[in-house]
């Protein structure tokens, strides 16, 4: 299994620690070239999303990626990732990827509560740190899209076919468990 990993901007090297830890081989996403070889899975990772949106653009990467996750291949969006994946965002104009059925909020918390650690229920793992960086959150979630974890009533985890999203970090603490659940959609897709 190889799984690759957007590398224009923002926290993408946590994500190969993690998917170190757990014994699967990634590559760096950063030019078209990059994905004319076979992959079986794409991480998003957080930073900024209008700049990676725009990235994306410039880089031509855009359309292909685009293409690929309606083909089915297995996206991990993290915090700006969840953005660039989201059919649409409550307080931006500007759209990205918007492939999956979410309604998001940009910068949901405020400036002063941006960014904190809570601990909460992820469905089918089980209770979880959770880090929050000037963070995301979804509104609602659409046709066949699942809530797969809320904090204080906001939803800030969701699934929908072969696309997963997290408002919070995982890369950013030891737990491995949100990596190894998007590793499992992967495995469940060839199996
Ligand atoms: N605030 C960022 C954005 O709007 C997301 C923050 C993050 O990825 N940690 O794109």
């Amino acid at each position: 299994m190889r799984v690759g990993i957007l590398a224009l901007q923002g926290a993408f090297i946590e994500h190969k620690y993690t998917l170190d830890a757990l014994h699967i081989e990634s590559f760096e996403i950063r030019q078209k070239k990059d994905i004319q070889t076979e992959f079986d899975g794409l991480i998003i990772p957080g930073g900024e999303s209008t700049v990676m949106g725009k990235l994306l653009r410039e880089l031509k990467l855009f359309d292909p990626i685009k293409e690929l996750i309606a083909q089915g291949l297995p996206v991990f969006g993290t915090c700006a990732g969840l953005l660039l994946l989201a059919k649409d965002i409550e307080n931006d104009d500007k759209l990205h990827l918007a492939t999956m059925d979410i309604v998001a909020k940009r910068n949901a918390y405020g400036r002063q509560l941006g960014s904190f650690t809570i601990e909460e229920n992820f469905q089918g793992i089980g209770k979880i740190p959770m880090i929050f960086i000037r963070a995301p959150y979804i509104n609602s979630v659409q046709d066949d899209a699942e809530v797969l974890a809320t904090v204080n009533g906001k939803i800030v985890a969701a699934k929908q076919k072969n696309q997963l999203v997290t408002a919070f970090h995982p890369e950013l603490t030891q737990d491995i468990s949100v990596h190894k659940y998007f590793v499992e959609m992967i495995r469940r897709k060839h199996s």
